[in-house]
């Protein structure tokens, strides 16, 4: 019966550090390496890997508010109405420290040079990486001065 359907699944974000994000949501989208993933309430059981990239959440309190964080790719889980992402690193767009970002995507910029000079191919995709998770980090904090 619809009255029986929940109105909010459970968003959990696992890292090394502890639980980083734990809040009710109305939906979650998230970058999996398949693509864009949208998740509603009662949405069916699923493991995925996810891309480096950005978590959007609707809140159910505040109503409507949005949240944004910045995920180093991971593995989200969708069980009995509970999201769970376990990933390397994690980061709610107002704990990004984005100087810093700024800084570690110059000296990735710079490792990618060097790698393409000296044709290491290893450091060229670990400097590529860095790069990406610096970007993503940079690009999730901008949704807060829009
Ligand atoms: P850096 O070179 O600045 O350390 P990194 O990409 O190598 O960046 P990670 O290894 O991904 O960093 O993360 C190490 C820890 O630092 C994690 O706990 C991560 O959440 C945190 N962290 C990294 N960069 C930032 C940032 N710009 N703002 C806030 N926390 C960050």
């Amino acid at each position: 019966m619809a009255t029986d359907m929940p109105e909010y699944l459970m968003l959990n974000i696992v890292t090394p550090n502890g639980l980083v994000y734990a809040h009710r949501a109305e939906i979650i989208v998230a970058q999996t390496v398949m693509g864009e993933l949208g998740i509603l309430p009662r949405h069916a059981p699923l493991i995925t890997p996810l891309e480096i990239g950005e978590v959007r959440t609707k809140r159910v309190r505040p109503k409507d508010q949005t949240n944004w964080i910045a995920v180093n790719g991971g593995i989200l889980e969708i069980r009995d109405n509970v999201c769970t992402i376990i990933a390397d690193s994690a980061e709610h767009a107002t704990d990004i420290d984005v100087p810093r970002a700024e800084r570690a995507k110059t000296r990735a910029e710079a490792r990618i040079q060097e790698a393409k000079e000296a044709k290491d191919t290893n450091e060229l995709k670990r400097a590529e990486v860095a790069l990406h998770r610096a970007i993503n980090r940079i690009r999730v904090s901008k949704h807060l001065s829009n």
